[in-house]
This record gives C-alpha cells, structure tokens and sequence, in this order.
C-alpha cells in the first residue's frame, strides 16, 4: 500500500503524533506490509477512535453511524468483493442516481478515492469507519454464493428423494448458518414460543437473540434442518441427532443438530464446528515462550503422557489439536479416540465413541492398542477403567495425550490418585499437565487504560508501585460489551524428577505444589497476570482465578 502522507501531516498538525513515532515505526512497516497508519494504529500509538474525530473536524467527513446510516444491499453491486477489499472500502447505499455513500477507513487517500470514483461512476460521499468495521461488513455482506446454492444438500449423508423445501427456506437456512459462522458463533438456537420464533446465537459464550422468524416459515425450517442432518422427518416427538457438512469460504464447517421436543414445537440447536477455530496456531493460544519450550520438552520424549486440565469449554481440546498438528502423520500412527470428534484431521485416524455400540473410551482403547500406534489421543479420561489403560499405554512405548476434567495442573495428578492408579504406574507415565481456562478478551478498539487502585494492587499482590490495568468500555465492533472474543491462560506442568518422586510416595496436593514451585512452575496467575499488563484482559474477568486458584483444589 502506498503512504498516504496527508492523513499523517493532519495528526502531526494535531499533535496526536510526533515526527520521532513516525521515524520508530518505520522498520516494522519495512517489516510487513503495513502502512505507517496501520503501524500507529497498532500500536495504540492513535486510537481509532482519534483518528474517525481528525478526519471529521480536519478532514470534514461526516462519521459513519450504523443507527442513522442505513445500508442498502443494492449498493453491493457497485464493487466486487475484492475491489472492496483492496480499497478497503464498503458501498453503503445509494441515496439517488448520482450518489453513493461509501465507508472508508482513511478518506483522505485522494488517488484511491479518485480509483472509486471511476469504478462507480458515482458522485461519492464518504462515511468514515474504523477499518475493521469495513472488513467486518464486507465478509458479511458480500457472500461468495457457496451457501446460496443446494451445495449443502448434496454433501448430507443420504436421504435423498425426499420432498425438497421451498427455495425461500433452503436461502433461510443457509443465511442463518453463514451469519452464525461469520459473527464466529459456536451453536444457534432455534425456538419456538406461543409468540414468536426466536433464532439465538451463542458467542463468546454469551447467547445472544440474533432474530425473529415468521412462524410460518418454521415447520419448513424444521422440516429442512432434518433432512440435511438425515434425520427422520416425519418424528415430532422424540429427541433426533444429526449431522451435516457445509463450507463458507472455503472451508468445512461441520454442523451438529439436535432436535429436541418442547411443548411448542421441536426445539433445534446447531453446534457449528468451523475448522479455523480448531486450527489455531500455538502463538494464537496465548502460550509464553517458556511454556512453548516447556511443551516441546514434553513433547519430545517417545512415550508417556500429556494431559490438558480444565473445566468444560476451556479449550483443552483445541490444545490438544494443536499439539497433534505439530507431529508427523507420515512417519507416525496417530489414532485418537473422541466424543465428540471436534474436528476431523488430515492424515489421522479419528474415532467417535458410540457408546449404543459399546465401543467406549475405554474398549475403543483397547483396540487401538492393537492397532501398532505412535501417539493415541484420548478425548477425555472419566473414568478409572479408560485412565489405567491411558497410563499403561504410555508406559509402554506410547505418547497419549487427553483431557481431564480439573480446575489445575496439580489437582489432575491427585485426581489418578484418587483413582485408585498405581503410583508407581502414575510417576512414570506422567510427562506433563497443561492446565487452561478461557477469559473474555477485552475489545482492543476501545478498552480503556488507567491505572490500579490500591485494592486491585491488592489483589494481585502488588504493594510498592503503580501498575497500569485494562478496562471494558463498549462500542459498536463489540456491541457494548466492551470484549471481543477470548484467549486462553494456562500453566505448563512439567514432571521433573522431584515431583515423580512425590507422587511415587503418594505426596499430597500441597506438598506437590510446593515441590513443582520450586522446580520452576509458573502457576496460571502469573500467565494472567501477563495478560492483565499487555491489557488483553481485565481484572474483573481473571478474578475467579486469582482468588480460587490457591484454595480451590479438589
Ligand atoms: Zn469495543
């Protein structure tokens, strides 16, 4: 991208910069393929929030107000989806012949603005918007067609000759999975009261309403979510499960329906399972670079056993992905064993229990055991039975790695105490424990900084200086929230020889603890409290850690 030198002299003008920010920024812009802009941006050196204010007062450009400034699909028209992207512009509506009202992030690039001029053929009134509102839109509204058309019905397992819906409700259902897996959704609700067809989006955690349906199109919409998901459509009565496959942009999402009865109609939810939430990348996980070398020293060794620990929805399992896609599937046999499989893996054998079959975790192990593996992943260790056989398995020449349902590092090893697990078996099959919780990320478009009051200073046992904190404000990219998805913070265990020594004599929760602080285990606060000074999270939100984590171990 070309400098755009006049917006930069109006904040310079302005003195919201000086002449030495722009000089730092320079390698890095160098270095990517950002402008100088997008750098001072980044870097929080101007907010965006400065920058929309420069622009209107300097610049006189009117702010984009999503309540006042409607937009107008027909407006789409006027620029494909990659010119869009390339200017970083959004066509807003079209108030009469000659007009177009675009969204621009920087309006005052007068060659780009020139470019637009000449694509549209239009007399442009430009709105200004933070960038990531124009690609938030544009990946919205801009659709690549791959929903609109009956691919999703083609992928289904089976059924086929059924009475196909009407067009209006296929476009329906594949409006409403698009926008459940473009505003990053993990499951939509649909639901029926006396009154109205409510769809809920669940994200971040948080379920929100997403819309109202026409009650006439419900039993159609019903009728056509079971068909995908092979399901029996002419059951009104008993609960159903299904599963379909559909893409958007490209990639797979795989869906999972359950149908429930309520007493005003079949209750439905969606869980979407989107390959790009499941592939992120080990830096996206929040791990610090000791804990990364912490976990390719674990990783390392040729047999044993990895668990990740945490309460449900705490990523455990995208941990565990992440970990099997850094290992060779060419040169090793890797079998995991799931309920549910979250995402299905090039180049590994992936099994789903089914418990109607008998194949458990526990008989599914078994099995796999003689299936000559190199690393087994276990989706979850419940119970005393599927635990022993993990633990064998890891003493004899195995990696396994699982998922254990506990609050931290050291509670998982006392939980296979617990158990009943041999001790001496437990000491040697154990490598290591990652222990993670999700927390909410603030919204880095409008947190606010200040500093620490004395009882937050408390809280993270801070006496003798000041320390700047992180806070929630709300805008529109986060609707009000003022948090925009999550990130994780963890601690890494790993089993040195003093505490396999500990737990061959059976030590106690508190002893071991001590021990693993000795040896160098920084515990889940100290990544929070990480996070809490680079401000991608509040205080308020790592509370419960802080204050739970050292009583709570059972
Ligand atoms: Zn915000």
């Amino acid at each position: 991208m070309r400098e755009n030198m006049l917006v930069l002299e109006m904040l310079l003008k302005n003195q919201l910069i000086t002449r030495s920010d722009i000089m730092e920024c320079i390698p890095e812009v160098e270095r990517s393929e950002n402008s100088i802009l997008d750098v001072l941006l980044n870097n929080r050196i101007i907010s965006q929030e400065q920058l929309k204010q420069i622009l209107h007062h300097e610049g006189g450009f009117d702010i984009y107000d999503p309540q006042k400034d409607k937009m107008d699909k027909k407006a789409l028209q006027f620029f494909s989806k990659e010119q869009a992207w390339e200017n970083l512009v959004f066509p807003l509506n079209q108030p009469d012949e000659e007009k177009l009202v675009i969204l621009m992030a920087d309006p005052t690039h007068e060659e780009m603005v020139r470019s637009l001029q000449r694509i549209s053929n239009k007399r442009l009134k430009i709105l200004v918007t933070e960038k990531d509102s124009i690609q938030e839109l544009i990946q919205k509204h801009y659709h690549d067609n791959s929903l609109e058309n009956e691919k999703a019905t083609e992928k289904k397992s089976g059924q086929k000759g059924e009475a196909s819906p009407e067009p209006s409700i296929i476009t329906l259902v594949n409006q409403l999975i698009e926008e459940g897996v473009s505003q990053g959704a993990s499951d939509i609700h649909i639901e029926a009261f006396p009154k109205k067809i409510q769809v809920r989006f669940r994200i971040d955690g948080i379920l929100r309403l997403a819309k109202l349906l026409d009650r006439r199109t419900f039993q159609g919409l019903v009728s056509r979510l079971k068909i995908l998901g092979g399901c029996d459509i002419a059951e009104h009565r008993l609960p159903q499960d299904g599963a379909f496959t559909t893409d958007y942009e490209g990639r797979q999402i795989d869906v999972r329906l359950s149908i429930m009865p309520t007493i005003h109609g079949e209750k439905i939810v969606l869980r979407l399972l989107d390959e790009k939430k499941f592939f992120v990348s080990m830096a996206d996980l929040g791990f610090s670079t000791e804990q990364k070398s912490l976990l390719a020293e674990i990783m390392e060794a040729p047999h044993g056993m990895l668990l990740a620990a945490g309460p449900t929805g705490s990523g455990k399992s995208t941990t565990l992905y992440s970990l099997l896609n850094g290992l060779d599937p060419q040169t090793q046999n890797i079998i995991t064993i799931e309920d549910p499989v979250e995402y299905q893996m090039a180049d590994i054998n992936q099994i789903q229990v089914n418990e109607k079959t008998g194949l458990n975790f526990a008989t599914g192990l078994r099995a796999i055991l003689r299936q000559d593996p190199n690393v087994i992943m276990v989706g979850e260790i419940r119970d005393e039975e599927t635990a022993e056989i993990a633990i064998r398995a890891a003493i004899t020449g195995h990696f396994v790695l699982s998922t254990i349902h506990t609050n931290n590092a050291i509670a998982s090893i006392t939980r296979l105490m617990d158990m009943k697990i041999p001790l001496y078996l437990l000491s040697t099959a154990l490598r290591g424990v990652i222990s993670q919780k999700l927390i909410k990320r603030l919204c880095p478009n409008c947190k606010r900084k200040a500093l620490a009051t004395e009882t937050e200073k408390r809280l993270l046992n801070i006496t003798n200086r000041d320390v700047d904190l992180f806070y929630p404000v709300g805008c529109s990219l986060c609707h009000g929230t003022g948090y925009r998805g999550r990130i994780a913070v963890q601690e890494v265990l790993k089993i040195t020889r003093k505490i396999r020594e500990a737990i061959a004599k059976g030590a106690g929760y508190d002893e071991i603890r001590k021990i693993a602080l000795e040896e160098g285990l920084k515990p889940i606060e100290d990544s929070l409290k990480r996070h809490l000074f680079l401000g991608n999270t509040s205080l308020s939100e790592g509370l419960e850690i802080l204050t739970f984590e050292n009583d709570w171990h059972h």
